[in-house]
């Protein structure tokens, strides 16, 4: 039979409600890699009305939002049994620098050194990153162990293969503007308890999942307070000058926490030179005398940088301090309840390695908001 002009009114109004109904109200709290990456792959399933709601946003630089800071490069750094996030997360930049050139990531040459003296004594950056047999050898299509003559002096040994740089500048606005293109609201707030979130939507309706990725924030935001949390200062120069291959180091004749590490960024994002890794230290000031021993294994290791000229042949665009958003035990991703109808899916904690795991831990936060939703989010 033919339905009546009033059954396709009832049709349609009923298909309207429905969709309504089955909207979730999202708000990510913090816009930083992990936050950014988190609501990008969410607002690609249907049925989600998604604000971001934080105290910095692309574009502000402050020691307590770390994301600009990073160099940015994947040199993993979990155990093989924490692979997945490094993994899954490598085939997605891979894809950007191939088919997204307005990213701001290219592809790079990467020489890992390492001594034995920090294998067995770490006090830096994690260890497995430096194994000699390193488990990431399979993920990199042209990864190699360097020859002898190929390893500076002070350095036992070390292996090379094509990673990525990231000009996080531009990265972090453009998954910014991602976000917008997909209807997802930015806005400005500093949060005190994490159940302010629920009445922070764009839409005026309460949220009914939180997303908390306030990275070192977590450490005094109320509802979280997570005292596992921990700063690792990183104070790096960006320089004008350029060289390639990127190199990291399992350490220096500097000492614990000094670290000699350089990646040239995409798209004329200037040079990092690291660095420190200095566990506990809030202090968001550059210190000059750690800036001149930055610069001065820099160009030791790599004299051709400044022309041969030393420190002097560098052009310094700034000298800066990021905190490495650390967390005893690893990441927290987690789902919580705060009350009867609203959930929390925490994800914080990436220390040194937010970027490079910044698709793995964002699909894992999609997963678990999909299993707060249930069964409705495979409509
Ligand atoms: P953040 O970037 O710190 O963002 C936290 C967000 O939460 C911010 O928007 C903040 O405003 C918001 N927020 C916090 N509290 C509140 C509140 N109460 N109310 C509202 N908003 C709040 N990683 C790599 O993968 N590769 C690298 O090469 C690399 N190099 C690094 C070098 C340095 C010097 C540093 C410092 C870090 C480096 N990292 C690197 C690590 C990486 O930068 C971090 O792991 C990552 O940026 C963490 O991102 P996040 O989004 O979790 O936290």
């Amino acid at each position: 039979c033919i339905p009546s002009r009033l059954s396709f009114e009832a049709i349609a109004f009923n298909a309207a409600y429905l969709s309504l109904m089955a909207e979730t109200i999202v708000v990510v709290v913090g816009a930083g890699v992990s936050g950014l990456t988190s609501a990008l792959l969410l607002s690609k399933k249907k049925g989600y009305k998604i604000t971001v709601v934080a105290k910095h946003m692309p574009g502000d630089y402050d020691g307590e939002y770390a994301s600009p800071f990073a160099g940015a490069n994947i040199v993993p750094m979990a155990e093989e049994k924490e692979k997945r996030w490094e993994s899954q997360t490598w085939k997605e930049l891979k894809r950007l620098v191939e088919e997204v050139p307005e990213a701001g990531i290219h592809f790079q040459k990467c020489h890992i050194l390492h001594r034995e003296h920090d294998l067995k004594n770490p006090a830096g950056f994690p260890v497995h990153a430096f194994s000699p047999t390193p488990w990431y050898k399979s993920i990199f299509d042209d990864f190699r162990e360097l020859p002898k003559g190929q390893v500076p002096d002070g350095y036992d040994g070390g292996c090379e293969f094509t990673g990525v740089c990231i000009n996080t500048t531009m990265y972090l606005q453009w998954l910014a503007g991602q976000l917008l293109r997909s209807g997802v609201q930015l806005k400005r707030g500093i949060l005190a308890d994490i159940s302010e979130a629920k009445n922070l939507s764009h839409t005026g309706k309460p949220a009914s999942i939180i997303i908390n990725t306030t990275g070192l924030g977590s450490f005094k935001l109320g509802g979280v307070e997570d005292k596992t949390m921990y700063p690792i200062r990183g104070q790096v120069a960006l320089v004008r000058n350029e060289s390639t291959p990127m190199v990291i180091c399992s350490g220096s004749a500097d000492g614990p926490g000094e670290e000699l590490y350089l990646m040239q960024r995409a798209a004329g994002g200037g040079t990092i030179l690291g660095g420190t890794y200095d566990i506990g230290n809030w202090d968001t000031n550059p210190d000059p005398n750690v800036a001149s021993r930055i610069m001065s294994r820099i160009v030791k290791i790599r004299p051709e940088i400044a022309a041969g000229k030393g420190i002097t042949g560098l052009s310094v665009i700034r000298h800066a301090v990021g905190l490495r958003p650390a967390r005893k035990g690893g990441v927290r991703i987690e789902k919580e309840k705060l009350d009867d109808k609203t959930s929390i899916v925490h994800n914080y904690g990436h220390g040194g390695y937010g970027y490079q795991t910044s698709y793995g831990y964002a699909e894992a936060v999609v997963e678990l908001v999909e299993v707060i939703k249930g069964p409705a989010s495979k409509l």
